[in-house]
């Protein structure tokens, strides 16, 4: 089935991959169908909201059997581009940016982290978990040869901005941007800002005062 992918409502396109690794689990443990409801349970979506995102793809579902596990996978596939790898580039690598690239997704099949960025001359020219450092003054040549547009940033905030704007000017289009600055980018790029303190702090702050 053709899908026109720019009339998946951004938020369904959001909980995609929420979908898509829950789904690769049971595939993996020979499960070949699954319940909204089951879904429901396991990526905490209602599963009403569930129905209407699978809907956008022609996943309608079938009453007493549910969704082919395959079936969605293979559109989520498509859909997340899991069947190309997304090269992937860090700048920063402090303790924030070291955990990423010892972790490198090593659970998932398209995107990994391919080389890292850092000024700090006791780690440039190292390896972290099998990923090169390389000092940023390298980076627009680097990025440039080998095709990266997404970044990681793991630097300290106050040079956050002056970093996105040369990540910019080289040709970067998606920024996970893990400083707590706000970041001022061009409209044809992408910030995700992925802040863990506020994060844990309304995670804190809903406990405390919306009890379950
Ligand atoms: P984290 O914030 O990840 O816990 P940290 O506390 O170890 O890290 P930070 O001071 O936040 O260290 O710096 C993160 C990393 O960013 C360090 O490796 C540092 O060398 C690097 N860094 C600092 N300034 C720049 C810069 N201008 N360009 C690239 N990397 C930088």
């Amino acid at each position: 089935m053709d899908i026109d992918q720019t009339k998946i409502p951004q938020a369904t396109a959001k909980r995609l991959p929420l979908y898509y690794r829950f789904l690769e689990g049971l595939q993996a443990s020979g499960k070949h169908r699954v319940s909204s409801s089951e879904l429901s349970e396991a990526v905490k979506v209602d599963s009403a909201t569930i129905r209407r995102d699978f809907s956008y793809f022609g996943a309608l579902g079938k009453k007493g059997y549910g969704y082919n596990v395959n079936y969605l996978l293979s559109f989520f596939r498509k859909t997340l581009d899991q069947d190309e790898l997304t090269k992937v580039t860090l700048v920063g690598v402090g303790n924030l940016g070291t955990a990423f690239l010892n972790y490198n997704f090593s659970k998932s099949n398209n995107t990994r982290i391919e080389m890292a960025f850092d000024v700090d001359d006791s780690k440039v020219g190292k390896e972290i978990g099998d990923v090169p450092i390389y000092h940023l003054n390298d980076f627009k040549e680097m990025i440039t040869e080998s095709n990266v547009e997404v970044v990681i940033l793991t630097v300290p905030s106050h040079v956050a901005q002056s970093i996105a704007d040369d990540l910019v000017e080289a040709g970067i289009k998606g920024i996970l941007n893990f400083t707590p600055a706000r970041l001022s980018v061009p409209d044809d790029v992408r910030v995700h800002h992925i802040d863990l303190s506020v994060e844990l702090q309304s995670l804190i702050y809903f406990l405390k005062h919306y009890p379950l």
